[in-house]
């Protein structure tokens, strides 16, 4: 039995005026997708558990079949998974902003969309600054892309690693133009050493050539999504099957490393509007060959509900059931198989980010009847049958033939 699972990133919405009062899902011409839902079974699911904000991280967690209440440690974590770098169970692993502070206020949470070239100096000319004037320094910076990057801060035992780990930090990107002074996250001795941490960064930054050249410099770093290393249960030991994952995204990458998955590097797989839609669905048919399971996620139709476009985001769609779902499920054609299709959030365009409704969801087994729904969107789906149960379930269920 071969299993895929599609995720189209912030699908779903909510009714728009500009198109009578549907949605994208609904207006996009999706003929392959259609198929599924007449064969399958369609219904709701929510992969954001109360308590969380509905981030890809931890809703993508769910998809993959991890209760984020047992597994979710943490953004930074997760990427830095995806990009390899070892960690203790003593490591704390924050994402590191380059911030333009201004007057003690958060003035630009990017500094400019940093190109990943000057990040790079800076992040390597802060390790060198740290190390030299605090011998033992126990920070190390990574370089990421743009202005995202990484820091790890290795604890001296994991119990100041939990504590360090449950400070709450402020995401940059939420804090635009508000005092630095009144979000940071603590008075203990390990909050006060990351906080100075990142005000003495200052010190070095502001001498930096790029930063004199730059018209929004990048004079500070902004610590924040800390956690310690996920412990997720192997894939094969916890569901008995082989799975891969295709996205261009660093954080399901990295979710896909715990979880002992196999990642496939798509070439043209951008992460944006403009990624390559038909190499990922050729990916996806040879990954299936390999493996019993396929996660295939799709971030444009995401990026289109936070650009708030939505001619980018049907034609994401559009061209996701073209090149990605139908050429997939046609080679699984003759084969015992079951399918998923369901978005990890909605990112609804009026609102520009994401929200944490309900999703609409097709099930379809090729050994399985199928139910009344006979269209993914977030209307037709309330035709079908599938009981709402907590979105980590969704794996089992799909196992089991628990629709
Ligand atoms: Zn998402």
């Amino acid at each position: 039995m071969k299993y895929v699972i599609f995720i189209p990133d912030g699908s779903s919405d909510l009714p728009l005026d500009e198109i009578n009062g549907q949605t994208p899902l609904k207006v996009a011409n999706t003929p392959n997708i259609d198929k599924l839902a007449k064969a399958g079974y369609g219904g709701l699911t929510n992969n954001v558990p109360e308590g969380y904000t509905p981030g890809s991280d931890v809703a993508n967690m769910s998809i993959f079949g991890y209760n984020p209440a047992d597994y979710y440690t943490g953004r930074g974590p997760l990427e830095a998974g995806s990009v390899g770098i070892e960690t203790t169970p003593c490591d704390v692993i924050f994402r590191c902003n380059t911030i333009f502070e201004k007057n003690g206020k958060m003035e630009d949470f990017n500094a400019g969309h940093i190109t990943t070239e000057e990040a790079d100096v800076l992040m390597k000319g802060l390790n060198r600054y740290f190390n030299d004037k605090y011998p033992g320094f126990k920070g190390k910076f990574y370089t990421g892309i743009s202005y995202r990057h990484l820091f790890v801060y290795s604890c001296d035992n994991v119990e100041d690693a939990e504590i360090l780990a449950n400070l709450k930090t402020m995401p940059p990107h939420d804090i635009s133009g508000e005092n630095l002074v009144d979000n940071l996250f603590g008075d203990c001795e390990l909050a006060r050493e990351i906080q100075n941490i990142m005000f003495e960064s200052k010190e070095f930054l502001k001498t930096q050539e790029i930063n004199q050249k730059r018209e929004i410099p990048a004079n500070m770093v902004w610590l924040w999504g800390q956690g310690v290393t996920p412990k997720l249960l192997n894939f094969k030991e916890k569901y008995g099957l082989d799975a891969a994952v295709i996205t261009g995204v660093d954080l399901l990458k990295g979710i896909g490393v715990f979880a002992g998955m196999e990642i496939i590097d798509v070439p043209g797989a951008t992460g944006f509007f403009d990624t390559d839609y038909e190499a990922k669905g050729k990916y996806g048919i040879e990954a299936l060959k390999r493996n019993d399971v396929l996660f295939i996620h799709i971030e444009a139709p995401d990026e289109a509900g936070h650009a708030q476009l939505l001619d980018e985001k049907v034609k994401a769609i559009e061209q996701i059931d073209k090149f990605i779902v139908g050429p997939i499920l046609d080679s699984l054609e003759g084969q015992d198989y079951r399918a998923a299709i369901l978005p990890d959030h909605p990112t609804p365009i009026d609102i520009g980010t994401h929200t944490r409704d309900d999703v609409p969801i097709i099930m379809y087994a090729s050994d399985m009847e199928g139910d009344d729904c006979v269209a993914f969107d977030e209307v037709s789906v309330l035709n079908g049958s599938i009981t709402k149960k907590e979105g980590y379930k969704l794996m089992q269920r799909l196992i089991d033939g628990d629709f």
